[in-house]
């Protein structure tokens, strides 16, 4: 591979998480649906580009009787993508150590100029609520402790308007070191590093996961498109996405799709969600 091909292939992630956040943006914005030459997808091959409508490949069969009827059904059944990809059964329940983390090498943030691995903290043992960022920031990779700066201060408040401390909760982010400049963790960084948070889930068994951001929405997520306001599960445990604090902190009205008041309405309206679920409401003023 000559070295053009090779910057090429390096930027692709970073192209890719671009191309991701503009179709979030036109989502945000209302677009539904996205225009596509088909002869773009040509390369992919004919298997990728079956029609959508005719249900060949057992896995399109949408009800039971269907696939009652498929004889693929057993293949189907054997099929490693019908288990469930979010089960923690037999995962390693040793909550990674600093030291664990401090020594791993599995992406190249290891090797970026971090300070400090950031692991998460707070109540381990079956809290509550689990909150889940994307990465430490400058504040956070010189502390080793995760939102501590601008984000976590608003964060801290989320979490008091819940009536919690941070204390009585987990916090954690989808990586564990930074990226350079705070830029996004791209999606080799944070499939490396999804072991880690898989391990502190099962340790942990948080009663409910708050993800925040779109980044921490995909670092659980990697194989489905999880949208905010939404309840899913992982392993078991209720997991609901609003948007992450700089968003609110760092509002931008040019660039950002959601108002500053939608934005903050929605969080509030998720966190009360989050509450709900557990039978639980925001104390009294
Ligand atoms: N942003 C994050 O996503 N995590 C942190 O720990 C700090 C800022």
């Amino acid at each position: 591979m000559s070295n053009v091909e090779a910057t090429d292939m390096e930027s692709l992630p970073e192209i890719l998480t671009a191309f991701e956040q503009a179709l979030e943006l036109e989502r945000e914005l209302g677009t539904r649906t996205v225009d596509c030459d088909r002869a773009l997808l040509a390369p992919l091959g004919p298997k990728d580009l079956k029609d959508p409508k005719d249900p060949k490949d057992p896995k399109d069969l949408k009800d039971t009787k269907d696939l009652k009827d498929s004889k693929d059904l057993k293949d189907l059944k054997d099929s490693k993508d019908l288990k469930d990809p979010n089960d923690l059964k037999g995962e390693s329940r040793a909550m990674p150590t600093t030291e664990e983390l401090a020594a791993c090498t599995k992406c190249p943030l290891a090797t970026l100029g971090r300070q400090h691995v950031v692991p998460g903290q707070g109540n381990a043992n079956s809290p509550d609520f689990m909150f889940i960022g994307e990465a430490p920031g400058a504040d956070e990779d010189r502390q080793g402790l995760a939102f501590v700066g601008a984000a976590g201060q608003f964060l801290t408040k989320m979490i008091a308007a819940m009536g919690y401390t941070r204390e009585q909760i987990f916090i954690a982010n989808i990586c564990k070191c930074r990226p350079p400049n705070n830029r996004t963790p791209n999606p080799q960084e944070m499939e490396a590093c999804l072991p880690y948070l898989r391990r502190q889930i099962a340790a942990i068994r948080p009663k409910c996961i708050v993800l925040l951001g779109r980044t921490a929405m995909n670092g659980l997520f990697p194989t489905q498109r999880i949208r905010r306001c939404t309840w899913y599960e992982y392993a078991g445990i209720p997991v609901i996405a609003t948007f992450h604090p700089s968003y609110i902190i760092r509002f931008n009205p040019v660039t950002d799709a959601v108002s500053l008041r939608t934005a903050k309405l929605e969080v509030w309206n998720t966190l009360k969600q989050a509450l709900a679920k557990l039978g639980k409401q925001p104390p009294k003023k």
